[in-house]
C-alpha cells in the first residue's frame, strides 16, 4: 500500500533502524537506539513505506512550539522566526516542506493537530485506542495518540487503514472496527460551532473569521449548523494539564540513569545517581511537570486535584457524548492564534498552555479530532479548522475533510 512512500516518525515512536536513535527531544535519551520497532512503524514497513528520519519534537512532547528540544528548536517554512507548533513540528514541517509524504505525530493535546495547523497540513487525531502505542514513548498514556500528518485528508484516511487495529502487546488498544459509515453529502450533516469560539475574546480575530468560512462553506453546501454555548469548555485547560503532568510525573520515573540513556556517576551512592541523571538529562519544563504532577498526585492532594479532574473529565465525557446524539461534528479553531514568535512563549508557561485550548478536549473525551487548512491570516500564514468526531467515526470524519477539500485549495499552499 505504501510502497516506495516517503513517512518520517516523530522521535517519541520507536524505529529499530541502525542510522536512526529516538532521544524525545531530551539529552537524557541522547544518542539512545530502540532496539524494537513501534507497532505503526512495523505496520508502515510491511506495506513497504520508507522510513526516512525522525523528525524534532518539544522534549518528551510537552510543549506547543517545539522549542522545548534539546538539540534546539524547529522553525516554521513559512516565516523562519515563527514557531511551527508542537510538539511535533518537526512531522508538520517535514510534510509541507516535501520531505516526507506522510508523517507520524503523537498528539495528547494537540501535539498532531496545532502544528499541522500552524504549517498548513493536514493532521489528524485519531479515535483513542485504534491505533497501537505500543513502541511510543508514553507522556500521559491516557490521553496519548498517535497520528499523521499529509497534505490530504485522503492521504491520511489511506495512512490510518494502514496503521490502525488491534495490538494484543498495548493494553488500551480497543479490539473495534472504525466506523465504515460512508459519507454522503453534506446535507446530511449537523455540525455544532461553539460559542465560546466564535465569540473568544483571546482567539485571534483572522482566527475567527476563518472558521466562520468554514461554517458558512458547510451550511451553503446544504449541512445544519448551528452555534451551542459549551459551559464546560472553560474548564479544559486546567483538567487536561492535571491529568497530563500527573500522569507524565509517573511515566518519567523510569529515566533514572540505569535503564536507558543519559548516566551520571560522579557519586557512587544510588540516590545521586538517580538525582543527578534527572537533573543533567531532563530540560526546565519536563522538570516543572513532573514537580507539579507529583504534587498533584501527592497523598493529601489526591483527591483535591487528580481525583477532581477525573471527575471533570468523566462529565465533559458525558456532556460530549450528548451533544454527539444531536451533532456530527464540533467545529472550531485548532489553535486561537496563527504561529506565534520564536521565544514569544518561552517566558510564560501559562500563556504557551493556552495555545491548547480548543485541542484538548478531543483527548479528554478519547474522540477523533483534525486540522485541516482553512483560509491563512492576510498575511498569508496557514490557519487550521477542527472538527471533532463521534468515537470510531474517524473514516467519516476523514471522508468529510476530504470532501470539504474537494471544495477549496487552502491544503496546496505552499510556502516554498
Ligand atoms: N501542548 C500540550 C502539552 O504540552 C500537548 C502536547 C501533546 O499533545 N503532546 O501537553
Amino acid at each position: 500500500k505504501l510502497v516506495g512512500v516517503p513517512v518520517s516518525i516523530k522521535d517519541n515512536i520507536c524505529v529499530n533502524d541502525t542510522e536512526l536513535v529516538n532521544t524525545c527531544g531530551s539529552r537524557i535519551l541522547g544518542g539512545y537506539k530502540s532496539p524494537y520497532n513501534a507497532t505503526v512503524v512495523e505496520k508502515l514497513l510491511s506495506e513497504d513505506a520508507l522510513i526516512i528520519g525522525t523528525t524534532n519534537m518539544d522534549e518528551f512532547a510537552m510543549g506547543s512550539s517545539t522549542e522545548n528540544s534539546a538539540f534546539g528548536a524547529t522553525r516554521n517554512p513559512w516565516n523562519n522566526d515563527l514557531v511551527p507548533g508542537g510538539s511535533s513540528g518537526g512531522a508538520a514541517v517535514s510534510v509541507i516542506s516535501n520531505m516526507a509524504l506522510l508523517a507520524l505525530g503523537s498528539d495528547t493535546g494537540g501535539s498532531v493537530r496545532q502544528p499541522a495547523s500552524m504549517c498548513g497540513v493536514t493532521g489528524v487525531k485519531p479515535t483513542y485506542g485504534t491505533v497501537s502505542r505500543y513502541g511510543l514513548v508514553a507522556y500521559g498514556s491516557s490521553l496519548d495518540q498517535i497520528g499523521i500528518f499529509a497534505k490530504r485528508a485522503s492521504d491520511c484516511k489511506y495512512a490510518l487503514s494502514v496503521i490502525n487495529g488491534y495490538d494484543l502487546n498495548e493494553s488500551t488498544s480497543l479490539n473495534v472496527q472504525l466506523s465504515e459509515k460512508p459519507f454522503k453529502n453534506f446535507s446530511s450533516l449537523r455540525i455544532c460551532v461553539p460559542e465560546e469560539y466564535v465569540n473568544s475574546k483571546s482567539a485571534d480575530l483572522e482566527v475567527i473569521e476563518s472558521v466562520k468560512e468554514t461554517a458558512n462553506l458547510l451550511s451553503d453546501q446544504g449541512a445544519l449548523v448551528e452555534n451551542q454555548s459549551l459551559d464546560f469548555l472553560k474548564y479544559v485547560i486546567p483538567t487536561y494539564y492535571v491529568l497530563a503532568f500527573a500522569e507524565a510525573s509517573s511515566n518519567l520515573g523510569r529515566f533514572d540513569g540505569i535503564r536507558y540513556g543519559n548516566r551520571n556517576q560522579i557519586d557512587t551512592n544510588l540516590k545521586s545517581l538517580y538525582k543527578f541523571s534527572r537533573k543533567e538529562g531532563f530540560g526546565q519544563e519536563v522538570k516543572r511537570r513532573i514537580m507539579l504532577g507529583t504534587f498533584v498526585l501527592s497523598s493529601g492532594y489526591f483527591d483535591q486535584y487528580y481525583g477532581k479532574a477525573l471527575k471533570v473529565r468523566a462529565y465533559m465525557e458525558k456532556r460530549v457524548s450528548q451533544l454527539f446524539e444531536k451533532y456530527d461534528y464540533i467545529l472550531g479553531p485548532v489553535s486561537p492564534f496563527p504561529a506565534f514568535k520564536l521565544g514569544e512563549k518561552t517566558e510564560d508557561p501559562l500563556a504557551m498552555y493556552l495555545s491548547d485550548i480548543c485541542s484538548v478536549l478531543a483527548n479528554l473525551t478519547r474522540t477523533p479530532a483534525i486540522s485541516i487548512p482553512g483560509r491563512p491570516t492576510k498575511n498569508g500564514l496557514p490557519i487550521g479548522i477542527q472538527l471533532m468526531a463521534r468515537r470510531f467515526e474517524d473514516n467519516h470524519l476523514l471522508s468529510t475533510a476530504s470532501a470539504i477539500q474537494e471544495l477549496t485549495d487552502y491544503h496546496l499552499m505552499q510556502p516554498f
